[in-house]
């Protein structure tokens, strides 16, 4: 059976459209696998941060320091988000607005972001063009940029 040339790009254009959304529906359940690992990761320091803040009379730690004040004492796992790059370090920043507060003086906690995506401070968008956060609260969410009112 001879294939006319017509038939013959429409054969090969319906190959690229179904190979297209296979990869296509690959990459995004591949990335939201990721996103998912990530917001459990932030959840687990959230966590431990809220630790901290119980045996130092509610006090937050520093926003500079918090790692180190919360690794290895009240988190054992350094598991950081599969889209950050190993080698720089902790892949969440903590808010420096919240550096060193009194938990029970934030007033929307379920509305201040508490840890974002970041290297070395500097936020980074590794999720659908935006990133994960962690609120006061401890609930986690995708958002596409923190806005100022974000962090207090
Ligand atoms: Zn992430």
């Amino acid at each position: 059976m001879h294939m006319s040339r017509i038939e013959w790009i429409v054969a090969v254009s319906v190959y690229l459209l179904v190979a297209g959304a296979g990869l296509y529906v690959f990459e995004r359940s591949r990335n939201s696998q990721a996103e998912v690992t990530c917001q459990s990761s932030m959840g687990m320091l959230a966590n431990a941060i809220f630790k901290y803040a119980k045996d130092h009379d509610h006090h937050l730690p520093s926003a500079r320091n918090w790692w180190s004040d919360i690794y290895p004492k009240y988190c054992h796992e350094d598991d950081p988000c599969p889209k950050a790059h190993r080698s720089s370090g902790v892949a969440y920043a903590m808010s420096a607005e919240l550096s060193g507060v009194d938990v029970r003086t934030i007033e929307h906690p379920d509305r201040v972001i508490l840890l974002y995506e970041a290297c070395n401070g500097v936020p980074e968008y590794r999720h659908r063009g935006g990133m994960n956060v962690a609120y006061a609260d401890g609930h986690r969410a995708w958002i596409p940029r923190p806005k100022q009112e974000d962090f207090r």
